[in-house]
């Protein structure tokens, strides 16, 4: 018997496929795999219009006062969070981190 010892990593640039030809792909993915991240599944009416307003604006320095990008990120880059931005996305997104199993409380 022994130990190793391993780390799981996010596989940001598959989450962010749509994104891969854009010029900011390569800092994007070393932003997003800088630290550990948290994600979540939130639920309620009008959710991915509702969270995106929570959010502001993707430009933390253009966001509005009171948002989260405003409050906690720095720039267009460094914005602190990510929402889906349609039911698609949202759909597929979901898919990339939670099994059904996990989700089965969601109606
Ligand atoms: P997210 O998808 O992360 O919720 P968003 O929908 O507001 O953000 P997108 O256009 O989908 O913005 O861009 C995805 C991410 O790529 C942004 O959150 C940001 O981190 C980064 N990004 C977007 N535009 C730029 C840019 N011009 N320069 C550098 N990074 C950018
Ligand atoms: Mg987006």
């Amino acid at each position: 018997m022994e130990r190793t010892f391993s780390i799981i990593k996010p596989d940001a640039e598959g989450f962010y496929y749509v994104h891969r030809d854009r010029p900011f792909f390569g800092d994007l993915v070393r932003f997003m795999t800088s630290g550990p991240c948290i994600v979540q599944v939130l639920e309620g009416e009008n959710a991915v219009a509702r969270n995106r307003e929570l959010m502001g604006t993707t430009d933390s320095k253009k966001a509005a006062a009171g948002t989260i990008r405003q409050k906690h990120g720095t720039d267009i880059e460094k914005n602190a969070v990510h929402g889906s931005d349609g039911p698609d996305t949202a759909k597929f997104e979901i898919g990339y981190f939670f099994s059904g199993a996990e989700l089965a409380s969601l109606k």
